[in-house]
């Protein structure tokens, strides 16, 4: 009778797995632009803004159009780096395109002297980032019906020639999913596809090598296909940076690091979105544990007032600042250390491009606040600096860096170097003639990170708590410690609020009241987005939680919530936590809490632990699913919900296949079958991952 119900589970599981998936896409926040208030000062808002495509690459005279599906802003850097290798290497007229500012109703009237280029990441599972979901719904749905009035049948994109890659992750199931499906589709649509569909893969550290490698032969097929001559790449600059000596940094108009206009003139309110962060009161912080170089933070972060709200289960995302030391190296390799403060204005030399920070500003908070200066570095960007190297010597390493990917790989990749750190290791001579231009270019936008929120918003809806453990690694091969940006941030702003006067977590310095001193008083800039990791609303339905380390975080905020529930004289199911780390004295986090959660929910609250460096033997959270097998099997017979949170790339795996064991094992089934059920649970919503 079980196996009914399950089945039954899985018949449901199409209906509502789509609904959730189609939801999403308005549901959670789409990215904008923050800085659109300034991009009006350059030439793209006024070039008028069609959604036709074709009629914009009429306008302004392009013949290649590179759309980008971004979510973390990878596949955006893609994009621009394609579309200025296209016009400096093949005088390709480019331009780069978020996916969502156009129509794909008239891709049928795509001319055929012209080439669209789609960048496209997969997300999550397998699905297409925030801003695509426009795109591949239209694509890939039952009847694609164009302006002409051609469909699928007729070959409507007979005229269009497209180039793809897609960024993925071969740790997830649906791996590249997206380029994929959109390859198929446009390919059935009667589309020609130039050069192979490209995939770069995150999981495997190869994206960027998958990407290079990628291109050449792309390149030479498009140039075949479109007669394009090849020519001596020369620097272009896509942005025109100049010092306006008549500003300075006090100036009102001049961003000193905040997010938007509205911040800068102190008129911020909300919405509070993506594109436009609250600047939130840290009300409370400590450390969970702290060993050697390993801190654990937790935060209570206010957002009283706001008009923001949350869902336990939800994710707060944390604007970050660059670490001062950090910021200083890159302006001492860049000789611009001097005029740190020059006030500069930035404008897109070409009519499309659009500035992808706040302008005008001062180099020192361009560097501070909008550019991921300590990201690893691209052989592709290092290479461009070859012809603005201080000396021939440093030249001609720079050339051979390029030009040899083993070389790179030993001397840059693997030792972790940001791009100032990596420049450092070639001359100590400073890249005076590096033009400012290109390294906005290069260097991808400062990103927002995401954490699982750790509190109730039934508990307390006006406060939300992270926990998150701080980068401070040494990574194999790294001759340094590689400092995560965000989370050193955050434990400096944790060490200001418990009395240091003078922060300076691991070596590093931060500007910790923020631009204009706005975040005076221990402030963070954070935006909400809202998830599918849910509870079950019926809170006598029972839950099984698999979350190592960090991975705790959304279930502190579950347990929580259903502790106040029992208080209150509810039903509670049972709650099932697995729970791992090194060990139990050292880093069993919460475990206080879950003590007096425990007095409240009696029996119905059990935690297994996995010690993974107590006994001869290490022993994660899978092995301990594993033993309790019989326990997991009934509870999901009792239709228990399964979650699992923290590590994507192995923990998240592993406790997928073993609860696939567990139940072709516990129900006498062939192991493919137990298999089919964990993918059923996923599409029904009865098996949620919260993975990073
Ligand atoms: P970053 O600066 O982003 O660095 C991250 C890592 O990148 C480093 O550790 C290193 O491995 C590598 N790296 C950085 N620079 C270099 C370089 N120059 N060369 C080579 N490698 C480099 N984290 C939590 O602790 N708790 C949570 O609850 C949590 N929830 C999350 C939920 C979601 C949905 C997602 C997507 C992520 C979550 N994370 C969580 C992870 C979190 O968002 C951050 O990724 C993490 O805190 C690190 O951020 P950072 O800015 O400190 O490190």
């Amino acid at each position: 009778a079980q196996l009914d119900t399950l089945d039954l589970v899985v018949l449901v599981a199409l209906l509502v797995g789509s609904v959730a998936y189609f939801t999403k896409g308005s549901y959670w926040a789409v990215p904008k632009d923050p800085y659109a208030s300034s991009a009006a000062a350059n030439g793209a808002a006024k070039s008028g803004k069609t959604r036709d495509i074709v009629e914009k690459m009429e306008q302004t005279n392009k013949n290649c159009v590179i759309f980008y599906g971004s979510q973390t802003g990878t596949a955006e850097d893609y994009a621009s780096r394609l579309a200025k290798e296209g016009s400096q290497r093949f005088g390709l007229k480019t331009m780069v395109a978020d996916i969502e500012d156009y129509d794909y109703e008239n891709l049928d009237k795509f001319p055929e002297d012209k080439v669209a280029f789609f960048v496209l990441a997969t997300y999550g599972e397998g699905e297409p980032t925030d801003n695509a979901v426009d795109f591949y719904q239209f694509l890939t749905g039952e009847d694609v019906a164009f302006e002409s009035g051609a469909t699928g049948e007729d070959s409507p994109l007979s005229s269009l020639k497209y180039v793809t890659f897609g960024l993925g992750n071969n740790t997830y199931e649906h791996y590249n999913s997206m380029v994929r499906q959109v390859d198929a589709a446009l390919t059935k649509l009667g589309a020609q596809r130039i050069g192979t569909a490209g995939e770069g893969d995150d999981g495997a550290g190869t994206m960027e090598e998958d990407f290079l490698a990628w291109k050449e032969p792309m390149w030479a097929a498009l140039s075949d296909a479109m007669s394009l001559q090849e020519r001596e790449a020369t620097y272009e600059a896509v942005f025109s940076v100049t010092e306006d000596e008549l500003k300075t940094p006090e100036d009102e108009s001049v961003y000193l690091g905040e997010p938007t206009s509205a911040h800068r003139e102190g008129a911020a309110k909300g919405p509070y979105s993506a594109h436009n962060p609250y600047i939130a009161p840290i009300v409370e912080s400590s450390e969970l544990f702290t060993v050697k170089d390993r801190n654990c933070l937790h935060m209570e972060i206010s957002i009283a007032g706001s008009n923001l709200s949350y869902q336990t289960g939800d994710h707060i995302a944390i604007w970050p600042t660059n670490a001062g030391a950090e910021v200083d190296r890159f302006l001492e390799v860049f000789g611009i250390q001097d005029k740190r403060h020059s006030v500069i204005s930035v404008k897109g030399i070409d009519v499309t491009a659009k500035v992808p920070i706040p302008t005008p500003t001062t180099y020192d908070a361009a560097i501070r606040y909008y550019m991921e200066v300590c990201a690893p570095v691209s052989r592709q960007f290092v290479s461009t600096l070859a012809a603005f190297a201080p000396d021939e010597e440093s030249k001609a390493e720079i050339v051979r860096l390029g030009n040899d990917k083993d070389y790179f790989h030993e001397k840059i990749t693997n030792k972790c170097f940001n791009i100032a750190q990596a420049l450092q290791t070639i001359t100590s001579k400073p890249f005076t003639a590096v033009p400012f231009s290109l390294l906005i270019e290069s260097i991808n936008k400062l990103q927002p990170r995401y954490y699982s929120i750790s509190s109730s918003s039934l508990v307390q809806k006006d406060k939300i708590s992270i926990t998150a453990v701080v980068e401070s690694v040494r990574l194999p091969g790294a001759s340094h410690m590689v400092k995560g940006v965000t989370t050193n941030y955050l434990l400096a702003l944790k060490q200001k609020q418990n009395g240091d006067p003078q922060p300076d977590p691991h070596g590093l310095t931060y500007s910790i009241t923020g631009p204009r001193n706005k975040y005076d008083g221990i402030h963070v800039p954070v935006h909400v987005r809202h998830s599918n990791f849910k509870l079950p609303s019926d809170p006598s339905k029972p839950i099984i939680m698999v979350g190592p380390g960090t991975g705790v975080a959304p279930f502190r905020g579950f347990i929580q919530e259903r502790a106040a529930l029992a208080a209150k004289g509810e039903k509670v199911g049972t709650t099932l936590l697995f729970f791992g780390c090194r060990k139990s004295d050292e880093d069993f986090i919460y475990q206080d809490e879950f003590k007096t959660w425990q007095a409240q929910m009696g029996d119905s609250l059990k935690i297994v632990t996995a010690f993974s460096r107590e006994g001869s033997e290490k022993v994660y959270v899978q092995h301990r699913l594993k033993e309790q097998a019989t326990l997991v099997s009934e509870l999901l017979k009792q239709k228990a919900n399964f979650y699992v949170c923290g590590d994507a790339a192995n923990m998240a795996r592993e406790v997928n296949l073993v609860l696939g064991h567990i139940i072709a094992e516990q129900r006498g089934m062939p192991a493919e079958k137990g298999e089919e059920m964990v993918k059923h649970m996923r599409s029904s919503g009865s098996y949620q991952e919260d993975v990073w």
